[in-house]
C-alpha cells in the first residue's frame, strides 16, 4: 500500500471527529480528552490531537493514528481497517478496483463461508433440516426470529453435498479445504467404513450437523460451532468446531460478540456463557451483552477482546462440576487481567438457555443476582471444608490463597484476606502471612524470569538527568519552533551528546521540516514519542493558550531545563571523580583527605537532590 493512500484516507478524515464516534470527546487545552475506551478509568487520560491527528492514553500506553484506532477499538487488522476507513473517507483503493480474480485468498473464503452459511440457511428453512431440527431448536426454547438474526444452519448427512455445491459455484477443493470445510481423505480410506466414498478425495466434514456460524466483528461468518443434529449419531462427539483457518483463530473467536458488542459497550459489562443455545437465549431475553468462548477454554485473548468493551465480566456456567471448575479458571484469568469478576449461581442443573425457556423473567432475575467472584469461591471453599477443623482451615486458605494470587490491587487483596480471617475465624494477621508468602514466592519467580535490561534501568544512576532529558526530548516532539531553536542551542558538549542517547533523539535530528512523528516506523518507539509529547501539552502552562504564546512559554522552559541538565551532568561527573579519589584515599589509608572527599561527596550529592 502506498503512503499516499493512506496519507489521503487521514487527512480527509478529522480524527476528532472519527474517534468522536466511539468516545466522548471534550476540547481541553491543545488537544481533546475522554476516558480511554481501552482500559477501565474514571479521569480521563485518553487525548486526541487534531492537529497532530493522533491519540494517546497515559494510561494504557496506546496510542497512534486513525488507523491504529480503529484497529484496536474493532479488533481489525490494518487491511481491514485500510478498507473501512477508505469507506467512510470516500477513497477509492487501487487494489480493488480489478475483478474477483485478483481478490485475496482471504476474501475468496469470506465468499465462500458466506455461500455455505446460505447453503445451510436453506437447508434448515424448507430442506431436509426443517422438521426434526427447526422443531428441535423450537423446543430448545430458541424463536424463529433468533434462528434467523444467528443465521443457524443444517448440514444435511451425506459426504459431499456443500462440496459438490461449492464447486458448483467455482470455488476450488483446496480453497473449501482452507476454508475448514471439507476433510482430505487420507490414502487408507476414510476411518469409517460403513460409508462408501465416491472417487474424491474430499468429504464434508460437517454432516447432520446444526450449525452455528461464528462471526467476526464485522458479521462475517470466519467458522462454526456444529451440534450433531436431534436422533444423529450420538457416538460422534456433541460439538465440533472449525479448525484453524487463515479467519479462524479458536482462541480468539467469541460467539456472541458481533450481536452483543453494541450492548457489551453500553453496560461495561460482559456476561459469559457456556453454549451457543445460552447466549442465543439471553439475547431472546434481552441481555444481550453476552458471548460464549466455543470449543475452547476462556483464552486471554478473548479476555483482552471483552475488556475493550468494558471492565467487568460475569461468569454464567453451569453448575455442574465441569462447570464450575471452567468458572473458576475463567476468574482466575480475568482477575490476573485486572478485570472486574463476578459470578452468577443458578439453582442447581439449569443452564441460560432451559431457564430462558421456562420464563426470559426469570432468567433475568437470575443474571441480576450476581456475586464478586472472590466473594463466590471463598463461600465454595467454606462450604466444601469443615472451618472448624485445624486440617479444613488449612485447606480452605490454601485453596482461597491460590485466587488470591491473582489479585493485582493490594487493598482489594486486604479487603478478601480480612473476610477470609473472619470467616475461619483465624488472626487476620496469621492468615495475612500465610497469603503474602505465597505472594512473595511467586513474585520471585517473576522476578526470576524478568529480562535483565529492566531490572538495571530501574535502579540506573542519575534519574533527575534522565527525567530533564526525557522533558525536552517531548518538548522537541510537541513543538516544531522549541524543536528547530533548540537543536541549533546544543553545542557540542555533554549536553548534546548524553540527549542524543535517547532513542528517540534521532528522529529530531532527521524531520528537517517533517514532523518528526511520521519517520518512526516502530511502533513501541512511536508510542513513547507520543506519550513524551502529550505529556508535556498536558502541563498546566501549555493549556489555554495561543499557539505562539505556547511556542514562547516552551522555549523559555526547555532553554531553562537545558542549563538545568548542564548543571546535573557536571555535577555527576564531579561526583565520579569524587568517587574515585575516595577510592584512591582509602587504599592509601589517608583518613584526612577521606573525611575531606566524604564532605565534598555529601554535600554535591545533597545539592538538588529534591
Ligand atoms: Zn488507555
Amino acid at each position: 500500500m502506498s503512503d499516499g493512500t493512506t496519507d489521503e484516507i487521514k487527512a480527509r478524515l478529522n480524527i476528532v471527529e472519527f474517534i468522536g464516534s466511539y468516545v466522548r470527546l471534550e476540547k481541553s487545552g491543545a488537544h481533546y480528552k475522554a476516558c480511554c475506551p481501552f482500559h477501565q478509568e474514571r479521569t480521563p487520560s485518553f487525548m486526541v490531537n487534531e492537529e497532530k491527528a493522533m491519540w494517546h492514553c497515559f494510561g494504557c500506553g496506546k496510542g497512534g493514528d486513525v488507523f491504529a484506532f480503529v484497529m484496536e477499538m474493532e479488533g481489525l487488522e490494518f487491511r481491514e481497517a485500510l478498507k473501512m476507513l477508505a469507506d467512510r473517507a470516500g477513497v477509492e483503493l487501487p487494489q480493488y478496483r480489478g475483478e474477483e480474480k485478483n481478490k485475496e485468498t482471504k476474501d475468496r473464503i469470506f465468499d465462500l463461508l458466506e455461500l455455505a452459511t446460505k447453503f445451510y440457511e436453506k437447508q434448515l428453512a424448507g430442506g431436509v433440516g426443517e422438521e426434526k431440527i427447526v422443531s428441535y431448536l423450537v423446543g430448545r426454547g430458541l424463536s424463529l426470529e433468533s434462528i434467523q438474526k444467528f443465521r443457524l444452519g443444517y448440514a444435511p448427512d451425506g459426504w459431499r453435498h456443500l462440496l459438490d455445491f461449492l464447486v458448483g459455484r467455482g470455488f476450488k477443493p483446496e480453497e473449501i479445504e482452507t476454508a475448514g470445510l471439507i476433510i482430505r481423505k487420507s490414502k487408507e480410506g476414510d476411518p469409517d467404513s460403513r460409508f462408501k466414498i465416491q472417487d474424491s478425495s474430499f468429504y464434508d466434514r460437517f454432516r447432520d450437523r446444526i450449525m452455528f456460524p461464528i462471526f467476526d466483528i464485522l458479521g462475517r461468518v470466519i467458522g462454526y460451532s456444529a451440534r450433531v443434529a436431534p436422533g444423529g449419531d450420538e457416538s460422534q462427539a456433541k460439538y465440533i468446531n472449525t479448525p484453524e483457518t487463515p479467519l479462524y483463530h479458536k482462541s480468539r473467536a467469541l460467539y456472541g460478540l458481533f450481536h452483543g458488542k453494541q450492548a457489551m459497550k453500553q453496560a461495561g459489562v460482559t456476561v459469559i456463557v457456556e453454549g451457543n443455545t445460552d447466549v442465543i437465549a439471553m439475547h431472546q431475553a434481552g441481555i444481550e451483552n453476552t458471548v460464549a468462548v466455543s470449543g475452547t477454554a476462556l483464552t486471554e485473548e478473548q479476555l483482552m477482546l471483552i475488556k475493550r468493551y468494558g471492565s467487568e465480566v460475569r461468569l454464567f456456567f453451569d453448575m455442574d462440576g465441569a462447570g464450575q471448575k471452567a468458572a473458576r479458571k475463567s476468574a482466575e484469568l480475568a482477575l490476573e487481567k485486572e478485570l472486574l469478576v463476578s459470578v452468577i449461581a443458578l439453582p442447581f442443573g439449569k443452564d441460560a438457555a432451559e431457564m430462558g425457556k421456562e420464563d426470559p423473567e426469570k432468567l433475568r432475575e437470575a443474571v441480576a443476582r450476581f456475586v464478586p467472584a472472590l466473594k463466590y469461591f471463598l463461600e465454595a471453599s467454606l462450604a466444601k471444608y469443615d472451618s472448624r477443623s485445624s486440617e479444613g482451615k488449612r485447606k480452605i486458605v490454601d485453596e482461597y490463597t491460590e485466587l488470591l494470587l491473582f489479585v493485582k490491587n493490594p487493598i482489594e487483596r486486604a479487603h478478601w484476606i480480612k473476610e477470609l480471617a473472619r470467616e475461619i475465624k483465624m488472626e487476620e494477621k496469621l492468615v495475612m502471612s500465610v497469603v503474602q508468602t505465597a505472594i512473595q514466592g511467586r513474585e520471585r519467580r517473576e522476578r526470576y524470569d524478568a529480562p535483565a535490561g529492566e531490572k538495571a534501568r530501574s535502579n540506573s544512576f542519575g534519574k533527575r538527568s534522565e527525567l530533564l532529558r526525557e522533558e525536552l526530548t517531548g518538548m522537541m516532539y510537541a513543538d516544531r519552533v522549541v524543536r528547530e531553536t533548540l537543536l541549533k542551542l546544543l553545542a557540542d558538549d555533554d549536553t548534546k551528546a548524553f540527549l542524543e542517547k535517547h532513542p528517540l533523539h534521532f528522529f529530531l535530528v532527521q524531520a528537517g521540516e517533517r514532523e518528526p512523528l511520521t519517520l518512526i516506523e516502530d511502533p513501541l518507539l512511536k508510542s513513547e514519542a507520543m506519550r513524551l509529547s502529550f505529556r508535556i501539552l498536558e502541563l498546566p502552562d501549555f493549556i489555554g493558550v495561543t499557539d505562539e504564546e505556547r511556542t514562547g512559554k516552551m522555549l523559555e522552559v526547555a532553554k531553562k531545563y537545558l542549563e538545568d541538565l548542564k548543571g546535573e551532568i557536571m555535577r555527576r561527573e564531579k561526583l565520579i571523580a569524587l568517587e574515585q579519589a575516595l577510592g584512591e584515599a582509602r587504599e592509601k589509608k589517608d583518613k584526612e583527605l577521606e573525611k575531606k572527599l566524604l564532605k565534598e561527596f555529601a554535600e554535591i550529592s545533597l545539592d538538588k537532590s529534591q
